[in-house]
Protein backbone atom coordinates (compact mmCIF):
# COMPACT_ATOMS: atom_id res chain seq x y z
CA UNK A 1 0.00 0.00 0.00
CA UNK A 2 1.38 3.49 -1.07
CA UNK A 3 0.54 6.73 1.28
CA UNK A 4 1.43 10.06 -0.36
CA UNK A 5 1.30 13.11 1.97
CA UNK A 6 0.66 16.40 0.49
CA UNK A 7 1.75 20.10 2.16
CA UNK A 8 -1.80 20.93 0.16
CA UNK A 9 -4.38 19.12 -1.81
CA UNK A 10 -7.37 20.12 -4.71
CA UNK A 11 -10.24 17.67 -2.88
CA UNK A 12 -13.61 17.55 -4.45
CA UNK A 13 -14.72 20.29 -1.42
CA UNK A 14 -11.58 22.89 -2.04
CA UNK A 15 -7.94 23.47 -1.37
CA UNK A 16 -6.81 21.62 2.15
CA UNK A 17 -3.47 21.24 4.27
CA UNK A 18 -1.69 18.19 5.30
CA UNK A 19 -3.79 15.58 3.31
CA UNK A 20 -2.86 11.60 3.45
CA UNK A 21 -3.68 9.84 0.53
CA UNK A 22 -4.03 6.46 1.11
CA UNK A 23 -3.78 4.09 -2.02
CA UNK A 24 -5.37 0.35 -2.05
CA UNK A 25 -3.08 -2.45 -3.98
CA UNK A 26 -5.60 -2.42 -6.49
CA UNK A 27 -4.91 1.30 -7.51
CA UNK A 28 -7.97 3.00 -5.88
CA UNK A 29 -8.12 5.74 -3.69
CA UNK A 30 -8.83 4.11 0.05
CA UNK A 31 -8.71 6.97 2.75
CA UNK A 32 -7.89 10.43 2.27
CA UNK A 33 -7.69 12.32 5.76
CA UNK A 34 -6.76 16.26 5.95
CA UNK A 35 -5.13 17.71 8.30
CA UNK A 36 -3.19 14.35 9.10
CA UNK A 37 0.43 13.81 10.77
CA UNK A 38 3.15 13.72 7.23
CA UNK A 39 3.69 10.04 6.75
CA UNK A 40 4.51 8.30 3.26
CA UNK A 41 5.24 10.57 -0.06
CA UNK A 42 5.80 13.93 0.64
CA UNK A 43 4.71 16.14 -2.01
CA UNK A 44 4.20 20.03 -2.07
CA UNK A 45 0.98 20.09 -3.70
CA UNK A 46 -1.66 17.21 -5.09
CA UNK A 47 -3.72 17.59 -7.64
CA UNK A 48 -6.60 14.75 -9.38
CA UNK A 49 -4.77 14.36 -12.98
CA UNK A 50 -7.60 14.60 -15.80
CA UNK A 51 -7.60 12.08 -18.71
CA UNK A 52 -7.43 12.84 -22.33
CA UNK A 53 -10.36 12.12 -24.13
CA UNK A 54 -9.17 12.02 -27.62
CA UNK A 55 -5.85 10.77 -29.01
CA UNK A 56 -5.01 9.20 -32.38
CA UNK A 57 -1.71 7.75 -31.03
CA UNK A 58 0.19 6.91 -34.30
CA UNK A 59 -0.40 10.58 -35.64
CA UNK A 60 2.55 11.57 -33.28
CA UNK A 61 4.65 9.85 -35.71
CA UNK A 62 3.83 12.63 -38.66
CA UNK A 63 4.17 15.71 -36.11
CA UNK A 64 5.95 18.47 -37.42
CA UNK A 65 5.79 17.14 -41.27
CA UNK A 66 3.07 18.55 -42.66
CA UNK A 67 3.64 22.33 -42.58
CA UNK A 68 3.99 22.57 -46.36
CA UNK A 69 1.57 23.22 -48.87
CA UNK A 70 1.09 21.35 -52.03
CA UNK A 71 0.70 22.06 -55.66
CA UNK A 72 -2.95 23.52 -55.48
CA UNK A 73 -2.31 26.81 -53.24
CA UNK A 74 -5.80 25.99 -51.75
CA UNK A 75 -5.70 23.00 -50.48
CA UNK A 76 -3.78 23.36 -47.74
CA UNK A 77 -4.18 19.19 -46.49
CA UNK A 78 -2.60 18.20 -49.49
CA UNK A 79 0.97 17.35 -47.97
CA UNK A 80 -0.70 16.00 -44.74
CA UNK A 81 -2.79 13.30 -46.65
CA UNK A 82 0.01 12.31 -49.00
CA UNK A 83 2.02 11.87 -45.64
CA UNK A 84 -0.30 10.17 -43.94
CA UNK A 85 -1.39 7.91 -46.69
CA UNK A 86 2.50 7.04 -47.51
CA UNK A 87 2.93 5.89 -43.73
CA UNK A 88 -0.21 4.29 -43.67
CA UNK A 89 1.09 1.74 -46.54
CA UNK A 90 3.78 0.84 -44.19
CA UNK A 91 3.06 0.42 -40.34
CA UNK A 92 2.83 -2.75 -38.79
CA UNK A 93 1.62 -3.59 -35.36
CA UNK A 94 4.92 -3.14 -34.22
CA UNK A 95 5.39 -0.04 -34.98
CA UNK A 96 1.98 0.96 -33.77
CA UNK A 97 3.07 -0.75 -30.30
CA UNK A 98 5.92 1.45 -29.80
CA UNK A 99 4.56 4.87 -31.18
CA UNK A 100 1.71 4.44 -29.03
CA UNK A 101 3.50 3.57 -25.66
CA UNK A 102 5.51 6.57 -26.22
CA UNK A 103 2.55 8.95 -26.67
CA UNK A 104 1.04 7.86 -23.90
CA UNK A 105 4.47 7.88 -21.66
CA UNK A 106 4.90 11.91 -22.95
CA UNK A 107 0.59 12.13 -21.79
CA UNK A 108 2.10 10.57 -18.07
CA UNK A 109 4.94 13.32 -17.90
CA UNK A 110 2.28 16.33 -19.59
CA UNK A 111 0.20 15.37 -16.37
CA UNK A 112 -2.75 12.93 -17.96
CA UNK A 113 -3.98 10.25 -16.09
CA UNK A 114 -5.52 8.17 -18.45
CA UNK A 115 -5.87 8.10 -22.27
CA UNK A 116 -8.97 7.40 -24.57
CA UNK A 117 -7.67 6.02 -27.82
CA UNK A 118 -10.24 6.58 -30.66
CA UNK A 119 -8.27 3.57 -32.77
CA UNK A 120 -9.25 3.19 -36.38
CA UNK A 121 -6.39 1.45 -37.69
CA UNK A 122 -7.48 -1.79 -37.93
CA UNK A 123 -6.30 -4.48 -40.65
CA UNK A 124 -3.44 -4.80 -43.44
CA UNK A 125 -2.38 -2.45 -45.85
CA UNK A 126 -4.71 -3.47 -48.76
CA UNK A 127 -7.13 -4.06 -46.36
CA UNK A 128 -7.37 -7.39 -45.32
CA UNK A 129 -7.71 -7.86 -41.58
CA UNK A 130 -5.02 -9.42 -39.83
CA UNK A 131 -5.17 -13.44 -38.53
CA UNK A 132 -6.13 -11.82 -35.19
CA UNK A 133 -8.90 -9.53 -36.44
CA UNK A 134 -8.23 -7.20 -33.12
CA UNK A 135 -4.37 -7.45 -33.42
CA UNK A 136 -3.45 -3.75 -33.87
CA UNK A 137 -6.24 -3.28 -30.69
CA UNK A 138 -4.57 -5.42 -29.19
CA UNK A 139 -1.23 -3.83 -29.82
CA UNK A 140 -2.50 -0.23 -28.40
CA UNK A 141 -3.50 -2.50 -25.41
CA UNK A 142 0.01 -4.20 -24.74
CA UNK A 143 1.46 -0.59 -25.23
CA UNK A 144 -0.61 0.88 -22.12
CA UNK A 145 0.96 -2.32 -20.16
CA UNK A 146 4.54 -1.04 -20.65
CA UNK A 147 3.63 2.80 -20.40
CA UNK A 148 1.29 1.67 -17.39
CA UNK A 149 -1.57 4.43 -19.23
CA UNK A 150 -5.00 4.00 -17.67
CA UNK A 151 -6.64 2.74 -21.33
CA UNK A 152 -10.26 3.43 -22.47
CA UNK A 153 -9.74 2.22 -26.02
CA UNK A 154 -12.48 2.98 -28.08
CA UNK A 155 -12.44 0.79 -31.53
CA UNK A 156 -13.66 3.00 -34.33
CA UNK A 157 -16.10 1.75 -36.64
CA UNK A 158 -15.50 3.39 -39.93
CA UNK A 159 -17.15 1.92 -42.89
CA UNK A 160 -17.63 4.49 -46.09
CA UNK A 161 -16.20 8.13 -47.46
CA UNK A 162 -18.99 10.16 -47.34
CA UNK A 163 -22.63 10.67 -45.99
CA UNK A 164 -23.64 9.03 -50.07
CA UNK A 165 -21.92 5.67 -48.34
CA UNK A 166 -18.99 6.35 -51.29
CA UNK A 167 -16.45 3.21 -51.05
CA UNK A 168 -13.24 4.38 -48.97
CA UNK A 169 -10.35 5.29 -50.80
CA UNK A 170 -7.63 3.22 -51.37
CA UNK A 171 -5.66 5.69 -48.31
CA UNK A 172 -8.82 4.72 -46.26
CA UNK A 173 -8.73 0.86 -46.23
CA UNK A 174 -7.18 -0.60 -43.52
CA UNK A 175 -9.74 1.49 -41.15
CA UNK A 176 -12.85 0.15 -42.94
CA UNK A 177 -15.42 -2.58 -41.31
CA UNK A 178 -19.21 -3.34 -42.04
CA UNK A 179 -21.20 -3.24 -39.06
CA UNK A 180 -21.01 -7.08 -38.53
CA UNK A 181 -16.93 -7.51 -39.20
CA UNK A 182 -16.77 -4.25 -36.76
CA UNK A 183 -18.70 -6.35 -34.06
CA UNK A 184 -16.65 -9.91 -34.14
CA UNK A 185 -13.57 -6.55 -34.07
CA UNK A 186 -14.84 -5.41 -30.90
CA UNK A 187 -15.88 -8.48 -29.40
CA UNK A 188 -12.25 -9.68 -29.87
CA UNK A 189 -11.02 -6.44 -28.04
CA UNK A 190 -13.53 -6.48 -25.41
CA UNK A 191 -11.75 -10.26 -24.65
CA UNK A 192 -8.23 -8.74 -24.30
CA UNK A 193 -9.48 -5.09 -22.42
CA UNK A 194 -11.16 -7.85 -19.88
CA UNK A 195 -7.42 -9.59 -19.22
CA UNK A 196 -5.25 -6.52 -19.23
CA UNK A 197 -5.19 -3.60 -16.06
CA UNK A 198 -8.35 -3.78 -13.58
CA UNK A 199 -9.26 -0.08 -14.61
CA UNK A 200 -8.59 -0.80 -18.44
CA UNK A 201 -12.19 -0.33 -20.32
CA UNK A 202 -13.67 -0.26 -23.39
CA UNK A 203 -16.00 1.86 -25.71
CA UNK A 204 -16.74 2.29 -29.02
CA UNK A 205 -16.69 5.41 -31.45
CA UNK A 206 -18.77 5.91 -34.66
CA UNK A 207 -16.22 7.70 -36.74
CA UNK A 208 -18.24 10.38 -38.00
CA UNK A 209 -21.45 11.05 -39.85
CA UNK A 210 -19.99 10.40 -42.96
CA UNK A 211 -18.62 7.05 -42.07
CA UNK A 212 -21.11 5.02 -40.59
CA UNK A 213 -24.82 4.57 -42.48
CA UNK A 214 -27.27 6.53 -41.05
CA UNK A 215 -29.69 3.59 -39.80
CA UNK A 216 -26.59 2.22 -37.82
CA UNK A 217 -25.98 5.84 -36.46
CA UNK A 218 -29.47 5.86 -35.40
CA UNK A 219 -29.08 2.53 -33.19
CA UNK A 220 -25.97 3.04 -32.15
CA UNK A 221 -26.07 2.84 -28.38
CA UNK A 222 -28.85 0.38 -28.29
CA UNK A 223 -26.31 -1.48 -30.50
CA UNK A 224 -23.80 -0.56 -27.47
CA UNK A 225 -25.80 -0.64 -24.48
CA UNK A 226 -23.05 -0.24 -22.17
CA UNK A 227 -19.36 2.26 -22.04
CA UNK A 228 -19.36 5.73 -23.62
CA UNK A 229 -19.68 6.12 -27.15
CA UNK A 230 -17.52 8.72 -28.67
CA UNK A 231 -17.59 10.53 -32.39
CA UNK A 232 -15.80 13.50 -34.13
CA UNK A 233 -18.80 16.20 -35.24
CA UNK A 234 -19.13 19.44 -36.52
CA UNK A 235 -15.44 19.89 -37.19
CA UNK A 236 -15.18 21.30 -40.31
CA UNK A 237 -16.75 23.25 -43.15
CA UNK A 238 -17.31 21.03 -45.78
CA UNK A 239 -18.38 18.48 -43.07
CA UNK A 240 -20.95 20.41 -42.27
CA UNK A 241 -22.26 21.31 -46.09
CA UNK A 242 -21.86 17.65 -46.58
CA UNK A 243 -24.41 16.73 -44.06
CA UNK A 244 -26.20 19.25 -44.86
CA UNK A 245 -26.94 18.85 -48.59
CA UNK A 246 -26.91 14.60 -48.00
CA UNK A 247 -29.08 14.85 -45.25
CA UNK A 248 -31.19 17.91 -45.07
CA UNK A 249 -29.84 19.15 -41.44
CA UNK A 250 -26.87 20.11 -40.06
CA UNK A 251 -24.54 17.60 -38.23
CA UNK A 252 -25.14 18.86 -34.66
CA UNK A 253 -29.35 19.25 -35.54
CA UNK A 254 -29.24 15.77 -37.25
CA UNK A 255 -27.77 14.10 -34.18
CA UNK A 256 -29.49 15.48 -31.61
CA UNK A 257 -32.74 15.09 -33.50
CA UNK A 258 -31.85 11.04 -34.38
CA UNK A 259 -29.49 9.42 -32.25
CA UNK A 260 -30.34 10.04 -28.36
CA UNK A 261 -27.40 11.63 -27.07
CA UNK A 262 -27.25 11.89 -23.71
CA UNK A 263 -24.23 11.98 -20.90
CA UNK A 264 -22.67 8.46 -22.60
CA UNK A 265 -21.80 10.11 -25.71
CA UNK A 266 -18.49 12.32 -26.13
CA UNK A 267 -18.79 14.74 -29.26
CA UNK A 268 -15.41 15.80 -30.66
CA UNK A 269 -14.22 18.98 -32.21
CA UNK A 270 -18.10 20.72 -32.35
CA UNK A 271 -15.80 23.64 -33.58
CA UNK A 272 -19.51 24.07 -36.34
CA UNK A 273 -22.14 24.98 -34.18
CA UNK A 274 -24.67 27.68 -34.58
CA UNK A 275 -25.38 29.28 -30.85
CA UNK A 276 -28.93 27.05 -31.21
CA UNK A 277 -26.48 24.15 -31.60
CA UNK A 278 -24.65 24.80 -28.94
CA UNK A 279 -27.05 25.53 -26.48
CA UNK A 280 -28.94 22.62 -27.49
CA UNK A 281 -26.02 19.64 -27.50
CA UNK A 282 -24.81 21.44 -23.93
CA UNK A 283 -28.43 20.75 -22.56
CA UNK A 284 -28.04 16.96 -23.90
CA UNK A 285 -25.54 15.83 -20.99
CA UNK A 286 -23.06 14.93 -23.86
CA UNK A 287 -19.46 15.95 -23.13
CA UNK A 288 -17.42 18.06 -25.76
CA UNK A 289 -14.33 16.25 -25.95
CA UNK A 290 -11.80 19.35 -26.89
CA UNK A 291 -8.45 19.39 -28.38
CA UNK A 292 -7.76 22.71 -29.00
CA UNK A 293 -4.08 22.17 -30.09
CA UNK A 294 -5.12 20.06 -32.76
CA UNK A 295 -8.17 22.49 -33.65
CA UNK A 296 -5.57 25.48 -33.82
CA UNK A 297 -2.58 23.41 -36.26
CA UNK A 298 -5.56 22.22 -38.09
CA UNK A 299 -7.95 25.91 -38.43
CA UNK A 300 -10.69 24.16 -37.68
CA UNK A 301 -11.98 26.69 -35.96
CA UNK A 302 -13.13 28.20 -32.35
CA UNK A 303 -15.69 26.15 -29.80
CA UNK A 304 -17.92 28.30 -28.16
CA UNK A 305 -16.84 27.63 -25.03
CA UNK A 306 -18.04 30.85 -23.04
CA UNK A 307 -22.27 29.70 -24.26
CA UNK A 308 -21.46 26.04 -23.70
CA UNK A 309 -20.45 26.44 -20.35
CA UNK A 310 -23.46 28.88 -19.41
CA UNK A 311 -25.80 26.25 -21.43
CA UNK A 312 -24.28 23.97 -18.24
CA UNK A 313 -22.21 21.60 -20.76
CA UNK A 314 -19.43 19.23 -20.01
CA UNK A 315 -15.98 19.76 -21.76
CA UNK A 316 -13.19 17.42 -21.43
CA UNK A 317 -9.82 17.86 -23.02
CA UNK A 318 -7.86 15.95 -25.59
CA UNK A 319 -4.55 15.66 -27.72
CA UNK A 320 -5.79 14.28 -30.74
CA UNK A 321 -3.37 14.32 -33.65
CA UNK A 322 -0.51 14.22 -30.69
CA UNK A 323 1.16 17.23 -32.81
CA UNK A 324 2.15 18.45 -29.34
CA UNK A 325 1.31 16.73 -26.38
CA UNK A 326 0.92 19.38 -23.36
CA UNK A 327 -1.79 19.33 -21.10
CA UNK A 328 -1.17 22.76 -19.24
CA UNK A 329 -0.62 24.21 -23.05
CA UNK A 330 -3.91 22.42 -24.38
CA UNK A 331 -6.03 24.37 -21.37
CA UNK A 332 -4.40 27.81 -22.30
CA UNK A 333 -5.36 27.53 -25.82
CA UNK A 334 -8.92 27.20 -25.19
CA UNK A 335 -8.93 30.02 -23.22
CA UNK A 336 -6.80 32.06 -25.14
CA UNK A 337 -9.20 31.02 -28.28
CA UNK A 338 -11.80 32.82 -26.27
CA UNK A 339 -10.22 35.36 -26.08
CA UNK A 340 -9.03 36.08 -30.01
CA UNK A 341 -12.57 35.95 -30.58
CA UNK A 342 -14.36 37.86 -28.28
CA UNK A 343 -11.61 40.02 -27.70
CA UNK A 344 -11.88 39.31 -23.73
CA UNK A 345 -9.52 38.35 -20.94
CA UNK A 346 -10.38 35.23 -18.17
CA UNK A 347 -13.33 34.25 -20.49
CA UNK A 348 -13.71 31.17 -18.35
CA UNK A 349 -13.41 32.56 -15.30
CA UNK A 350 -16.60 32.79 -13.02
CA UNK A 351 -16.84 35.25 -9.57
CA UNK A 352 -15.56 32.27 -7.21
CA UNK A 353 -13.30 30.78 -10.06
CA UNK A 354 -10.06 31.66 -11.49
CA UNK A 355 -9.75 30.56 -15.03
CA UNK A 356 -7.69 27.84 -14.50
CA UNK A 357 -9.55 26.48 -11.62
CA UNK A 358 -12.69 26.33 -13.66
CA UNK A 359 -11.01 24.82 -16.69
CA UNK A 360 -9.51 22.28 -14.42
CA UNK A 361 -12.44 21.36 -12.41
CA UNK A 362 -14.37 20.99 -15.62
CA UNK A 363 -12.47 18.85 -17.34
CA UNK A 364 -11.45 16.76 -14.57
CA UNK A 365 -15.52 16.40 -14.26
CA UNK A 366 -15.55 15.91 -18.35
CA UNK A 367 -13.00 13.17 -18.74
CA UNK A 368 -14.42 10.99 -16.23
CA UNK A 369 -17.77 10.84 -17.69
CA UNK A 370 -16.51 10.82 -21.22
CA UNK A 371 -13.96 7.94 -20.15
CA UNK A 372 -16.46 6.15 -17.63
CA UNK A 373 -14.04 6.21 -15.54
CA UNK A 374 -13.78 6.68 -11.58
CA UNK A 375 -11.58 9.45 -11.30
CA UNK A 376 -10.85 13.43 -11.38
CA UNK A 377 -11.40 13.55 -7.33
CA UNK A 378 -9.24 12.73 -4.80
CA UNK A 379 -11.73 10.69 -2.80
CA UNK A 380 -11.93 7.28 -1.59
CA UNK A 381 -12.97 4.66 -4.22
CA UNK A 382 -11.93 6.73 -6.69
CA UNK A 383 -8.93 5.29 -9.07
CA UNK A 384 -5.76 6.77 -8.20
CA UNK A 385 -5.09 9.08 -10.66
CA UNK A 386 -2.81 11.85 -9.40
CA UNK A 387 -0.82 14.49 -10.20
CA UNK A 388 1.87 16.41 -8.27
CA UNK A 389 2.97 19.93 -8.89
CA UNK A 390 6.14 21.46 -8.35
CA UNK A 391 5.34 24.39 -5.96
CA UNK A 392 9.10 24.72 -4.88
CA UNK A 393 9.78 25.74 -8.15
CA UNK A 394 11.13 29.24 -9.13
CA UNK A 395 8.13 29.30 -11.49
CA UNK A 396 5.17 28.55 -8.78
CA UNK A 397 7.39 30.03 -5.87
CA UNK A 398 4.63 31.86 -3.10
CA UNK A 399 1.39 30.71 -5.21
CA UNK A 400 -0.72 28.89 -3.86
CA UNK A 401 -4.08 26.99 -4.35
CA UNK A 402 -5.73 28.56 -7.78
CA UNK A 403 -3.61 30.93 -7.99
CA UNK A 404 -0.91 28.09 -8.51
CA UNK A 405 -3.00 26.78 -11.40
CA UNK A 406 -3.48 30.28 -13.16
CA UNK A 407 0.36 30.72 -12.93
CA UNK A 408 1.39 26.57 -13.94
CA UNK A 409 -1.38 27.09 -16.99
CA UNK A 410 -0.81 30.64 -18.22
CA UNK A 411 3.18 30.98 -16.94
CA UNK A 412 4.44 27.57 -17.17
CA UNK A 413 4.25 24.14 -18.46
CA UNK A 414 4.45 20.75 -17.88
CA UNK A 415 7.91 20.40 -16.31
CA UNK A 416 6.20 21.69 -12.83
CA UNK A 417 4.81 18.40 -13.13
CA UNK A 418 6.72 15.98 -11.19
CA UNK A 419 5.30 13.19 -10.44
CA UNK A 420 2.18 11.55 -11.62
CA UNK A 421 0.05 7.95 -10.94
CA UNK A 422 -2.21 6.58 -12.71
CA UNK A 423 -4.14 4.07 -10.76
CA UNK A 424 -1.98 3.61 -8.38
CA UNK A 425 0.97 2.97 -10.87
CA UNK A 426 3.44 5.98 -10.04
CA UNK A 427 4.90 5.86 -13.65
CA UNK A 428 6.09 9.47 -13.61
CA UNK A 429 8.89 10.64 -10.94
CA UNK A 430 10.99 14.04 -10.97
CA UNK A 431 9.45 14.93 -13.97
CA UNK A 432 10.06 11.59 -16.24
CA UNK A 433 8.70 8.00 -17.18
CA UNK A 434 10.28 5.26 -15.07
CA UNK A 435 10.31 2.79 -18.32
CA UNK A 436 11.71 6.34 -20.33
CA UNK A 437 14.84 4.89 -21.90
CA UNK A 438 13.12 1.68 -22.92
CA UNK A 439 10.20 3.24 -24.42
CA UNK A 440 12.53 5.86 -26.05
CA UNK A 441 14.63 3.40 -28.06
CA UNK A 442 12.08 0.96 -29.15
CA UNK A 443 10.09 4.06 -30.33
CA UNK A 444 13.37 5.42 -31.79
CA UNK A 445 13.60 2.27 -33.98
CA UNK A 446 10.17 1.98 -35.21
CA UNK A 447 11.00 5.65 -36.63
CA UNK A 448 13.95 4.33 -37.93
CA UNK A 449 12.24 2.19 -40.30
CA UNK A 450 9.35 4.38 -41.23
CA UNK A 451 11.83 6.79 -42.38
CA UNK A 452 11.77 6.61 -45.78
CA UNK A 453 8.30 6.81 -45.99
CA UNK A 454 7.73 9.76 -43.55
ZN1 LIG B 1 -9.78 12.84 -33.97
Amino acid sequence: MQTIWAETALLPTGWACGVAVDLDAMGRIQTVAENAPERGMRVPMLLPAPVNVHSHAFQRAMAGLTERRGPDPTDSFWTWRQLMFRFLDRLTPEHIEAITAFVQMEMLEAGYGASVEFHYLHHQPGGAPYDTIAEMSDRVIAASGLSGMGLCLLPVHYQFGGCDQRALTIGQVRFGNGFDQFQVLHAAASTTIDAAAPDAAIGVAPHSLRAVGRDDLKRYAAHFPSGPIHMHLAEQVAEVEEVQQAWGARPVDWALEHMGLDGRWCLIHCTQMTPQETGALARSGAVAGLCPITESSLGDGIFDGVRWLDNGGAIAIGSDSNIRISLSEELRTLDYSQRLRDRTRAALATPEKSTGRRLFDEVLKGGAQASGRQTGRIEAGAWADLLCLDTTSEHLWGRTGDTALDTWIFAGDDRLVTDVWSAGRHMVRDGLHIQRARITADYKRAMDALRDAL
